[in-house]
C-alpha cells in the first residue's frame, strides 16, 4: 500500500553560510492535506521548500517524497511546483494561454517531442479545472494577475500531479479575486489533490486549509487547523510578532 505521507520532512537542518536557517524540522504533510506553511519573510519557507523539491541538500536529515527517499526519489512528475513569479509576466510576452499550459508538459517531456492527442486533452482539462478554457487563445500578457496565476496552476495540472506546491500565490493578484483564487485552490483539494500553499500572511489561511505549519528556523506548530485555534495569543506573536487576535479580525 502507498504511503499516507506525501511529503515527510525529518530533523532537517541547513546552513547557507554559517547562519543555521533551518534547525530541526519536522514536518509531516498527509495525502489529501491543504497545508498552509506560514512564516515571516526570511524564516526559512523557500529554503525548506528548495530541500523538499531537490534543489537543495539538507546538512542533516531526511526527506521522502510518497514514501520514497528523495536521493531515489524519481517520479517528479507527480509533484506541480508554482513560483512566486509565475504572474508577473509583461504584456508583449508571445505566448497564449494554452502554449503557457502545454510549456509544463513540454518542460517534462524535452521540447522536440510532439505533444499526444492525450497530451492536449490534459491541457483543455487542466484549462477548465481553473476555469480559464474561454481564454485559451489569449495572450497571456493580456491577463490580469489573477488570471495568470491560474494559467500556471493550469500548467503544473497539465502534468497530473499529486502534489501542488504554491509558493506565496496570491501575491500580485488583486484583493478582490484573492477569494475566488482560495475557492478554486479549496475545489481542487476536494477533488483529491494534496497541497502545500507557502505564505507570510498567515491572516488569510486559516479558515481555508486543513493544516498549518507554522516556521521560523525551527517548526513552532504543527498540526491541523482545530488544533491552531486552540493555540493562545501568546504562542502566536512568540512565532511571528503577531497577535492571533488581531490576524482573525482581518478578513
Ligand atoms: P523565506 O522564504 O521565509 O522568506 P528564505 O528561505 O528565502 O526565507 O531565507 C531564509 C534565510 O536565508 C534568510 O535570512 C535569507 O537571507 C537567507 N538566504 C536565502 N537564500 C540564501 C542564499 N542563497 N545564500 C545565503 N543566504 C540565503
Amino acid at each position: 500500500m502507498e504511503n499516507r505521507l506525501v511529503v515527510q520532512v525529518e530533523d532537517v537542518s541547513f546552513r547557507y553560510e554559517k547562519e543555521e536557517v533551518l534547525e530541526h524540522v519536522n514536518l509531516a504533510v498527509p495525502k489529501g492535506a491543504f497545508l498552509g506553511l506560514v512564516g515571516p519573510n526570511g524564516s526559512g519557507k523557500s529554503t525548506l521548500l528548495k530541500c523538499v523539491l531537490g534543489l537543495l541538500k539538507p546538512d542533516r536529515g531526511r526527506i521522502s517524497l510518497f514514501g520514497e527517499p528523495i536521493e531515489s526519489f524519481r517520479e517528479w512528475h507527480r509533484i506541480g511546483f508554482v513560483s512566486q513569479k509565475a504572474n508577473s509576466f509583461n504584456r508583449g510576452f508571445p505566448a497564449t494561454v494554452e502554449e503557457v499550459v502545454m510549456s509544463g508538459l513540454t518542460a517534462k517531456r524535452g521540447l522536440f517531442r510532439l505533444l499526444t492527442k492525450e497530451d492536449r486533452r490534459a491541457v483543455e482539462a487542466a484549462l477548465e479545472a481553473v476555469g480559464l478554457c474561454g481564454l485559451a487563445k489569449r495572450n497571456i500578457g493580456e491577463l490580469s494577475g489573477g488570471q495568470q496565476q491560474r494559467v500556471f496552476i493550469a500548467r503544473a495540472l497539465a502534468s497530473k500531479p499529486d502534489l501542488l506546491i504554491l509558493d506565496e500565490p496570491t501575491v500580485g493578484v488583486d484583493a478582490r479575486h484573492v477569494h475566488e483564487f482560495y475557492e478554486l485552490l479549496g475545489d481542487l483539494n476536494r477533488r483529491g489533490l494534496t497541497l502545500v500553499l507557502v505564505t507570510h500572511d498567515i491572516g488569510t489561511i486559516t479558515d481555508r486549509v486543513t493544516h498549518i505549519a507554522c516556521l521560523n528556523k525551527r517548526l513552532y506548530f504543527h498540526g491541523n487547523v482545530k488544533e491552531f485555534e486552540r493555540l493562545g495569543d501568546e504562542e502566536i506573536s512568540r512565532f511571528y510578532g503577531h497577535s492571533l487576535h488581531v490576524l482573525s479580525h482581518q478578513h
